[in-house]
C-alpha cells in the first residue's frame, strides 16, 4: 500500500483522536526511518520516546524472535526465565528491591497509587490520608486515575467526570507549597516527574528536590518518582532519580524498556516492598516473555558505556544548536537526549510538519517547545544530519 491507501483506510476505520502527520513509516534501520512512498528520515523522536536503541537492532531481533518460536505468553500464575532475569536486571541497576510488571506508563502510575495508599493505610490506620500531591504541568498518562494525577487543566476540562479524586497539585520548585498542602495530614505520597516531558520539558532543580525528598522521609510520605518517559537510560543514566541524589520509594517506567515492544511497571524499595501481596494487584499481560526478552536485549545494549554516550550526544545537540544564535530559539532545556527547543515566533507543530517535509522527525511538547527524543544509539552522523534539518527548519 502507498502513503495515501494506508491513510485512507485508517481514516475510515480508526477513531481520529490522535492530531497524525501525512506519514505512513513502513520499516527502519538504527535512526533511520523509511515511508510507505521509500522517502528516508532522521528520527529524532524514537516514537514517542519509545525505541531507546533505533529499529531492527540485530541482538534485540534475535532475542524476541526466539522467544517467540519457543513461548509468547503464559499466565502470571506461572514463571518464566526472561521475567526472572529482567527483574533481576531492573532492580540491581536502579538500586531497588523488587519490581511489578505491567504494559505501559499510566498503568504503571496506577500501581504507585495503589501502592501509595495501602502502605498509608497500613501505617496510619486511618483512611483519611489518602491524597496524593503531584506538580503542575505534569503528565502520568491517560486512563481516568492517570489523568487526575496530570497536573494540567486541559486534561481535567474534558467530558469525562467524575474523576476517581484523591490528588492535589502544587507548584513545581517550592518546597514551601508542598509543606503547605501537607499540613493537614491528609497526604500519603508525592508524584513527580524529574523533567516534566510533555508539560514541555522542564527539568526540576536538583536542591529542590533533594529537599522534598528529605520533606518526605521526615513525614513518611512517600516520593514516587514517574520515570516512564526519563527512564532506561533517556537522561544518561538508567533512571534519572540516579542524577538527583535521591532514593525514592517506587518508581515508574514503560516507554524506552522494551525497544518497541509494550511493557512498563515500577519498582519499589525495601520499605514497600511487602505492601501489595497476593491478590492485590495484577496484570494479565504483563511482564510478557516476549516483551521481557526484548527488554533484557535494550538493557544489555544500553550498557555504562553507551549511557556515557548519550550524555556526550546529549551536550553535542545543546551545543550545537546554541551556536546558531538562531532569533527562533528562546531556551534549551533538559538533559542527556530528553531536549526540548523552546521557540520563539515559531509554532512547534508547524515546525515539526515542516521538519518532516525535509526528513526529520521530531516531537513537541508544552505550548512552545520541540522536543527532541531521539533513539540513544543514534550515531553521530545521523546526529549531524537531523540537526542540520533543524539549522535550516529554524532560519
Ligand atoms: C507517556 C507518559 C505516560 C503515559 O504512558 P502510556 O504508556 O502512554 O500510558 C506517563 N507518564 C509520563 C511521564 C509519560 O511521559
Amino acid at each position: 500500500m502507498n502513503t495515501q491507501q494506508i491513510i485512507e483506510l485508517t481514516d475510515n476505520n480508526i477513531l481520529g483522536t490522535y492530531p497524525r502527520f501525512p506519514v505512513a513509516f513502513t520499516s527502519g534501520k538504527g535512526a533511520t526511518l523509511r515511508d510507505a512512498d521509500g522517502k528516508e528520515y532522521i528520527d529524532l523522536a524514537s516514537g514517542l520516546g519509545v525505541n531507546s536503541i533505533g529499529c531492527a537492532n540485530p541482538a534485540w531481533i534475535n532475542a524476541v524472535t526466539e522467544q517467540a518460536a519457543k513461548l509468547a505468553h503464559v499466565s502470571n500464575l506461572y514463571y518464566t526465565e526472561p521475567m526472572a532475569r529482567l527483574a533481576e536486571q531492573l532492580t540491581q541497576r536502579a538500586g531497588m528491591s523488587a519490581v511489578f510488571f505491567a504494559n505501559s506508563g499510566a498503568e504503571a502510575n496506577e500501581g504507585l497509587i495503589k501502592l501509595a495508599r495501602k502502605y498509608s493505610y497500613e501505617q496510619f490506620g486511618s483512611h483519611n490520608r489518602h491524597m496524593i500531591l503531584s506538580l503542575q504541568n505534569s503528565f502520568h498518562g491517560r486512563t481516568i486515575t492517570a489523568l487526575e494525577a496530570t497536573g494540567q487543566e486541559k486534561f481535567h476540562g474534558y467530558d469525562f467526570f467524575p474523576y476517581t479524586g484523591g490528588f492535589k497539585y502544587v507548584q513545581p520548585g517550592s518546597v514551601d507549597a508542598v509543606k503547605a498542602a501537607c499540613s493537614d495530614g491528609s497526604v500519603c505520597a508525592v508524584l513527580i516527574e524529574l523533567i516534566q516531558g510533555e508539560g514541555g520539558v522542564y527539568p526540576l532543580p536538583k536542591d529542590y528536590v533533594q529537599r522534598l525528598a528529605e520533606f518526605c522521609n521526615e513525614n513518611d510520605i512517600l516520593l514516587l518518582v514517574d520515570e516512564v518517559q526519563t527512564g532506561i537510560g533517556r537522561t544518561g543514566t538508567l533512571f534519572a532519580f540516579q542524577q538527583y541524589g535521591i532514593a525514592p520509594d517506587a518508581i515508574s517506567f514503560a516507554k524506552g524498556i522494551g525497544g518497541g515492544l509494550p511493557l512498563g511497571g515500577f519498582l519499589v524499595s525495601d520499605k514497600v516492598r511487602g505492601i501489595l501481596r497476593t491478590g492485590d494487584h495484577g496484570s494479565t499481560f504483563g511482564g510478557n516473555p516476549i516483551c521481557c526478552a526484548g527488554a533484557l536485549a535494550v538493557l544489555n545494549i544500553l550498557s555504562d558505556v553507551q549511557l556515557a554516550e548519550v550524555t556526550r550526544k546529549g551536550e553535542k545537540i545543546r551545543r550545537t544548536i546554541l551556536s546558531w544564535n538562531s532569533p527562533h530559539i528562546a531556551e534549551i532545556r533538559g538533559f542527556g537526549l530528553m531536549l526540548g527547543i523552546e521557540l520563539s515566533g515559531l509554532s512547534p507543530r508547524d515546525t515539526a510538519a515542516k521538519l518532516l517535509e525535509d526528513g526529520a522527525v521530531t516531537l513537541t511538547a508544552g505550548t512552545n517547545t520541540l522536543r527532541l527524543l531521539p533513539p540513544l544509539t543514534i550515531t553521530d552522523t545521523e546526529l549531524e544530519r537531523g540537526l542540520g534539518l533543524i539549522k535550516q527548519a529554524l532560519r
